[in-house]
């Protein structure tokens, strides 16, 4: 016999503590909606940025260059001080219709209700499953997002010298983390036939020594237990193995849509996203969706813009509702299970 879901209700529920989800919190907290509730199933909130040790970021929000934790901090402490009562460690398995969530917390199941629902769960990198790379599976196969959380979360080094797939703006930034974390890259390698990140920025990979082939894409990985190497295709036909002892996949950004998808939302066909129209609601008016989910890889700044944006609307939206029949408080409210 097992016990049912706790049956919980709040005004808004924000699903993911990123920039997007944290900037929404804050701005709906302030501007008095009732209780905000912001849901995220790491162990702390902040998003991708907790995980990246370097600068640029903040710049726009707060006027000075912080590193990636330093940022999230201060996302975390403008959201709760603002009155948002954020959970971490709470994933959302289900998005249902009338504002329904089921989520599963370190106490067990929860049934939430919500009278609006900000879905801000960010995107992620295609893994080595998607891009369909053969050969083996050692270890030493991860994304940008990993070897960061490696670094500056774990303090542990992945590799000593991968070879690095992608030169989008991501793909730039981790040769930068690598460098500086004492890892030496073997290659950079990137299927077009020029980088996806802007000159002069695209030119980094070179300067510091390290070589790039366009027009070459990584056809298999070798190795045991720890990668030894990875079998590379180059336009021209040609195949060659160059010996490393990890491959880092990085950019060729995905939405993070699984609650999306699983469940009743609509999505775009070009992106896989969400659709949302200009104020961010989605196929269901209950939802609302913010950040990167909805479709492109940004900035974090511009994630902390749309949340902020797209909080207004709900807010808009809310006082445009008849009051419901509980009072509202500044804590979610305990309900009976309704069918
Ligand atoms: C390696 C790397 C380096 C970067 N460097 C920079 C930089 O220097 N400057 C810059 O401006 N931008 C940088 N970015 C981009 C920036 O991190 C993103 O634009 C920003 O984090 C997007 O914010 P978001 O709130 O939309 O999503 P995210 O930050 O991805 O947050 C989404 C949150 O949702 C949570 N979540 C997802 N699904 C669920 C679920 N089912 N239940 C509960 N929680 C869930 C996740 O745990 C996560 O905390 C970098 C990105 C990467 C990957």
């Amino acid at each position: 016999m097992t016990d049912g879901p706790r049956h919980l209700s709040c005004d808004v529920a924000v699903i993911g503590a990123g920039p997007a989800g944290l900037s929404a919190a804050t701005a709906l907290a302030r501007a008095g909606v009732g209780t905000v509730l912001v849901l995220d199933r790491e162990g702390e909130a902040g998003g991708v940025p907790r995980h990246c040790g370097h600068p640029p970021f903040g710049l726009r929000e707060f006027g000075r260059v912080l590193t990636g934790p330093s940022y999230a901090a201060r996302l975390r402490d403008e959201a709760r001080s603002a009155g948002a009562d954020l959970r971490t460690s709470h994933s959302i398995v289900a998005l249902l219709p009338d504002g329904r969530l089921d989520v599963m917390s370190p106490a067990g199941r929860i049934d939430l209700r919500a009278r609006r629902i900000v879905l801000a769960t960010g995107m992620r990198e295609s893994s080595r499953a998607a891009r369909a790379v053969g050969g083996t599976r050692p270890l030493g196969v991860i994304n940008t997002g990993a070897l960061q959380a490696y670094l500056h979360l774990e303090g542990l080094v992945p590799f000593r010298r991968p070879l690095i797939v992608g030169t989008e703006w991501v793909g730039l930034s981790a040769v930068s983390t690598c460098l500086r974390h004492g890892i030496r890259p073997v290659a950079v390698v990137e299927a077009g036939r020029r980088a996806s990140a802007p000159w002069p920025f695209s030119l980094f990979p070179r300067l510091a020594g390290i070589p790039v082939h366009f027009g070459t894409v990584v056809q298999s990985i070798a190795g045991r237990e720890r990668v030894e190497g990875a079998t590379l295709r180059h336009a021209d036909g040609t195949v060659r193995t160059l010996a490393c002892d990890g491959v880092l996949f990085t950019g060729a950004f995905v939405p993070e849509a699984t609650l999306a998808r699983t469940g009743h939302l609509r999505l775009d066909p070009a992106t896989g996203a969400p659709a949302r129209d200009a104020a961010g609601r989605s196929s269901d008016p209950c939802v609302y969706v913010a950040g990167n989910v909805s479709g492109a890889a940004r900035s974090a700044g511009w994630s902390f813009r749309d949340g902020r944006a797209v909080a207004a609307a709900v807010a808009a939206d809310l006082r445009a509702l008849p009051r419901q029949a509980q009072a509202a408080g500044d804590r979610p409210r305990e309900r009976e299970a309704q069918p």
